[in-house]
């Protein structure tokens, strides 16, 4: 294999971009050519490519988001897509491409390799760390770190103000990262998809809570929890309880962008590397990861069928250290 390929797909997450230096340098030193595609899939589809040598990765370690840039892309998700696709990778002679993103951009990684015999390597970029196969995705440690400054922001004026305040956090499906802002940021509740709380439950908590001597309160909402976002169990609370003048701030994008922390920096630049390994020892359908201290390769398939969940002992932990 001489040439490979290398795109970042879905939600953008920080450390990309050091993922992508990872797969660049190794594929440089392998004495590889890499050729970055845009936006994602959507660039295999349009024909937007362009030549990445290790020079052009000149500052990317520390750099938030992804040059390459990335894209949802519908056309992708129909076979006529992926054909466009393939045909585009075979006139670029690329021999192997490698997918920076999450468990969609895995699915069409594993299609285009049972229809048209690519070889793809997945490495995990994703804020939510909800995908099985890695302990740990590239983008999760620093969007943590940037959703607990801001939880210690509003915990200061929560404090100096006696406030109830609801932190919404991102996470659509999964509530991984929204259970460990609320543990690193000691919430006095916190709201998950996965584990539904009613409202009067919370209530009762936050008054248990107050009774106990607490003058002010965070509660961290993930953005798919389904009684609603901040904003709504805000005004839930507020209309069915004496909590009447509480705060709603939502962290949003905020998280999504940013210097990766170190944490994140290792995991891309080992995973970038690994990645182009595995391309090179004649692996395909298969993604990189972490496990333990080590770097893994599993079935592209780990990342949807065995997806990570946070212990259901840190509910246990909340409830425990939030009395
Ligand atoms: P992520 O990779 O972060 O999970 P998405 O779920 O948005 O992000 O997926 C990114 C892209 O991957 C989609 O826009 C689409 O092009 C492709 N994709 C997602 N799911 C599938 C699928 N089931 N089959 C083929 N391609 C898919």
């Amino acid at each position: 294999m001489d040439t490979i390929g290398v795109l970042t797909s879905g939600g953008d997450a920080p450390g990309m971009n050091t993922a992508l230096r990872g797969v660049v340098r190794a594929a440089a030193a392998y004495g590889k050519t890499v050729v970055g595609v845009e936006r994602g899939y959507q660039g295999l589809i349009d024909g937007a490519l362009r030549p990445l040598g290790p020079r052009d990765m000149s500052g990317a370690i520390n750099r938030g988001g992804t040059m390459l840039r990335s894209a949802r892309c519908e056309a992708f998700m129909h076979a006529e897509g992926r054909a466009t696709a393939a045909r585009t990778l075979a006139e670029a002679g690329i021999e192997g491409l490698i997918v920076i993103g999450g468990d969609g951009s895995y699915r069409g990684a594993a299609d285009l390799v049972a229809e048209h015999g690519v070889p793809c390597i997945g490495v995990p970029g994703t804020i939510d760390n909800d995908i099985g196969g890695t302990d740990y995705t590239i983008g999760y440690d620093t969007a943590l770190n940037t959703a607990i400054d801001a939880i210690d922001h509003i915990r200061d004026t929560a404090d100096s103000h006696d406030r109830l305040f609801f932190v919404e956090v991102m996470g659509r499906g999964s509530g991984y990262l929204a259970m460990m802002c609320g543990v690193a940021g000691g919430a006095e509740a916190i709201l998950l998809p996965e584990r539904p709380m009613p409202i009067e439950d919370l209530i009762a908590h936050l008054r248990k809570g107050r009774d106990a001597g607490k003058a002010s309160a965070i509660v961290v909402v993930a953005e798919g929890n389904v009684t609603g976002g901040a904003l709504e169990v805000a005004r839930q609370v507020s209309e069915s309880s004496e909590f009447t003048d509480s705060r709603v701030a939502i962290v949003g994008h905020l998280q999504r962008g940013g210097i990766p922390t170190a944490f994140d920096r290792v995991l891309a630049s080992r995973l970038g590397a690994a990645a182009v390994e595995a391309l090179l020892d004649g692996e395909s359908g298969m993604m990189v990861g972490v496990s333990g201290k080590e770097v893994v390769r599993a079935p592209l398939k780990v990342a949807w069928e065995t997806r990570t969940r946070f212990p259901e002992s840190l509910f246990d932990l909340v409830k425990l250290l939030s009395s």
